[in-house]
């Protein structure tokens, strides 16, 4: 069924490939985003654009009055774990108490429907791997804490007000599309970064934890193109939700590689030696986030197609040579 759907973020990395598959599926999509880490022109021209902040009130419930939507789809937020390290405050800010506006104007407007975007980052270091939803929840930054705290009052939304909730907790985006790719400043992902090595407007890549109880070394992480990501969203908006109970789904692939793999993939993948430089664990970073990725493949029908390290570190690759200044190129 196409439905109208409001996507927040949908200038970012994430939320623009989240837009065009939405308008490829025939979906009527407004963005609503403040360009504070997005690109205008990485939103594509069949959405309807509002320049404006989650958290302002006015502008929201004015954009639910104008254009009312069917669902949701929440990605707008800052995503920097050091950064949420070093400034607990902008992340609360942001994350909580701006999305809680937002969340009120929607209820007001009888959306019927939120999909939010959560993060691995909510399991902390956990005690098991792959990490299965129902794990313990103990995040260990001030960003996994806000997108945990926001995840509860979603589901104290759904229970009290029969809004239905997907909750979607992505592992490591990564990749790009033919026209969308990750344009960050400042870029703390790995994958751009080895890449800003190969086209050599950096250095050297940083490896930061060298030491981690892992085969060899270096930190473990759970990558997922961001086309695959993108498409289990348009599953989650037709998805079967128990009213009252909010569903939460791990987005991954199950299987985990460690920058040293990430690094040795990107020397293959551009014919670079891209110089690494080993530096100290960063505060935040768990050795190992491995999804649990079955509930996903039951629930939504989703399985990656596009998330070979290769392809993901290939298609990156093809969009930064195009962009080597980003969005701005
Ligand atoms: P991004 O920074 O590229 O995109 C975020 C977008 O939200 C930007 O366009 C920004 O301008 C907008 N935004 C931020 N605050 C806003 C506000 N108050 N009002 C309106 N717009 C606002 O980040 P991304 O990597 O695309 O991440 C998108 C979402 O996915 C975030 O919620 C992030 O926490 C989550 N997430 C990302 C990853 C990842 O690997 N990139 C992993 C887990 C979860």
């Amino acid at each position: 069924m196409t439905a109208r759907v409001l996507v927040t973020g949908g200038a970012g990395y994430i939320g623009s490939v989240v837009v065009d598959q939405l308008l490829a599926r025939g979906h009527g999509v407004v963005v609503l985003d403040d360009l504070s880490t997005g690109h205008r022109e990485a939103v594509a021209e069949g959405a309807t654009f509002v320049h404006g902040g989650i958290g302002d009130r006015g502008v929201v419930e004015s954009l639910l009055a104008r254009e009312p939507v069917d669902a949701i789809v929440h990605l707008a937020a800052f995503a920097l774990v050091a950064e949420s390290v070093a400034d607990p405050e902008k992340y609360r800010a942001n994350n909580v108490a701006a999305a809680r506006v937002l969340l009120a104007a929607a209820v007001g407007a009888g959306v019927r429907r939120f999909v939010f975007s959560s993060s691995c980052t909510v399991y902390g270091y956990p005690a098991a791997v792959p990490i299965d939803e129902d794990a313990s929840k103990a995040p260990v930054s001030p960003y996994g804490e806000t997108k945990l705290e926001f995840e509860r009052l979603l589901e104290a939304h759904a229970a009290r007000d029969g809004l239905d909730v997907v909750t979607l907790r992505y592992f490591n985006a990564a990749g790009a599309t033919e026209r969308r790719g990750e344009d960050h400043d400042p870029e703390s992902h790995l994958v751009p970064n080895v890449l800003a090595v190969a086209l050599g407007t950096r250095a050297a890549v940083d490896v930061f934890g060298t030491d981690y109880a892992t085969p060899d070394g270096t930190a473990v992480r759970d990558y997922i193109h961001v086309d695959d990501l993108a498409e289990a969203h348009g599953r989650a908006l037709d998805v079967p939700v128990d009213g009252g109970r909010a569903l939460a789904l791990n987005l991954g692939t199950g299987s985990g590689h460690s920058v040293r793999q990430v690094v040795a993939a990107a020397r293959r993948v551009t014919g670079h030696p891209i110089p690494a430089a080993d530096r100290p664990r960063r505060p935040g970073d768990p050795p190992e986030l491995v999804a649990a990725a079955q509930r996903a493949a039951t629930v939504l029908g989703w399985r990656p197609r596009r998330s070979s390290l290769e392809e993901i570190l290939a298609s990156a690759w093809r969009w930064h040579r195009a962009h080597p200044r980003g969005y701005r190129s």
